[in-house]
């Protein structure tokens, strides 16, 4: 597919790449000072949150093991689930460590609630989350998200790891799934 083909199942860039990298790296500064002399771990949920934890971990002046986890609550559609699947798991024991899960988006919420909870029976000493982006208008449930990137409206968005059918993940900004292309 062409770079212009793309474009066409674009309707509206939301968030671009350089709001992205400033917003991150005013939440690392933030992170970095309320983890000073903790053992922090960073959790990406894989796969939407491999291009955040990227750019967020090397925003971060501080050490920080990176950890990932894959669970799948949507399939190829556009709605969620709410059914969670753990498709790899941590590689790390939880006990005593200080979470940081790190997320592309929080939508219903559904997934989130799940692993919040699984992440509290392994032990961990503290857990918080990081989301680049948040549908308010879509919550299903409450998550207490410590820091936040965007909100955004409810509108199905691809692009900075987010993916339609594993596409456009590799898409530099977030913008808005033309609604041609799953109709
Ligand atoms: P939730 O459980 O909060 O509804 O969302 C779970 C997962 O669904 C997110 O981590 C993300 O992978 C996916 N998701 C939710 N909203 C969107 C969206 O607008 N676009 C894409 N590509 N994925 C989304
Ligand atoms: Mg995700
Ligand atoms: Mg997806």
């Amino acid at each position: 597919m062409r770079a212009a083909e793309i474009q066409d199942d674009l309707s509206e860039i939301l968030v671009t790449e350089e709001q992205i990298r400033e917003k991150l790296d005013e939440l690392a500064a933030r992170v970095a000072a309320d983890y000073a002399g903790k053992d922090l771990l960073l959790v990406g949920v894989l796969k939407g949150a491999f291009v955040v934890m990227a750019d967020f971990a090397r925003a971060l002046p501080m050490h920080a093991p990176i950890d990932f986890m894959a669970v799948s609550s949507y399939g190829a559609s556009t709605k969620s689930s709410g059914v969670v699947q753990i498709r790899k798991d941590l590689d790390t024991d939880l006990h005593g460590k200080h979470v940081l899960i790190v997320e592309d988006i929080i939508d219903s919420g559904l997934t989130l609630s799940w692993l919040l909870e699984n992440f509290e029976s392994r032990g961990a000493e503290s857990i918080e989350v990081l989301a680049l982006l948040r549908k308010p208008e879509a919550a299903k449930v409450h998550i207490d998200c410590k820091y936040v990137g965007f909100d955004i409206p409810t509108e199905f968005v691809v692009g900075y790891g987010l993916d339609y059918a594993e596409r456009y993940r590799n898409l530099r900004d977030v913008a808005v799934l033309a609604p041609h292309v799953y109709s």
